[in-house]
């Protein structure tokens, strides 16, 4: 479970400081699917880099699984980015040297727990991605949407408590941002990751079964969250 509270981000201070987060409270739970929605500018992407451990709130607090992030030190959120945390970012974040395979072998290969059984897992799951005949490929030989498919793939491989991904589908054509949306559906309702999304787009927002629209860095409405139903 994730719980974020009274949570401010402002860059700068004084009066020239833009606060990008404001007074943000918020609670997902395990499994859920949350889309964060907003026009550009409106903190989405400064919210995301919280929950992912990248940045630290100015004020307020946000712990992943009883963890609060903001008393850990440096070393300890890169830890704990290794250990409990997935991303995908706009544009495939995949290592260009690395096959399909190996990337999505990566995380669980830091972390010391590559088995057999984890390396079947994964070899499945890119399988069920529809890229089961590239994994060997490279990254460079594969198109923009096989490319976030592997992303996602990659950030899933490792079971993390919270996938982050940070407008996933910007860069891609209606056609291959539907595919990537559904396989983060799918994973999200069959392997039970917690995943939280950003967007600006419609279509990808209507996918969310929770959606937290913000507005000039605050949240301006919360519908479908599993505590409602
Ligand atoms: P979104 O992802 O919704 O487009 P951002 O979180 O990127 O929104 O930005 C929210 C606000 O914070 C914007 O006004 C943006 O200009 C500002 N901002 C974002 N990052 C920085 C930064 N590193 N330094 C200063 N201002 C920033
Ligand atoms: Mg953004």
């Amino acid at each position: 479970m994730i719980t974020i509270s009274r949570l401010e981000k402002s860059y700068g201070s004084g009066p020239g400081a833009v606060r990008a987060n404001r007074r943000i409270s918020l609670t997902i739970d395990d499994g859920e699917f949350v889309v964060f929605a907003g026009p550009s500018g409106s903190g989405k992407t400064t919210l995301l880099n919280m929950l992912g451990a990248l940045d630290s709130p100015t004020s307020g607090s946000l712990t992943i699984n009883g963890n609060d992030l903001t008393v850990m030190s440096p070393r300890e959120l890169s830890r704990f980015r290794r250990d409990h945390l997935g991303f995908v970012f706009q544009r495939s974040n995949l290592v260009s040297s690395l096959t399909v395979m190996d990337n999505a072998l990566l995380q669980l290969r830091l972390q010391g727990r590559l088995t057999d059984s984890s390396r079947r897992a994964v070899a499945e799951l890119i399988d069920r991605v529809g890229l089961g005949d590239k994994k060997t490929r490279l990254p460079r030989d594969l198109s923009g949407g096989e490319q976030q498919r592997a992303a996602i793939i990659r950030a899933v491989a490792s079971a993390p408590a919270l996938v982050v991904a940070d407008e996933p589908t910007a860069s891609l054509d209606a056609e291959n941002a539907a595919g990537v949306l559904n396989v983060m559906r799918a994973l999200n309702y069959e392997l039970g990751t917690t995943i939280v999304v950003s967007s600006h787009d419609e279509r990808v927002i209507r996918v969310g079964r929770r959606i937290v629209r913000l507005t000039d860095g605050r949240v301006v409405s919360d519908t479908g969250s599993t505590r409602e139903r």
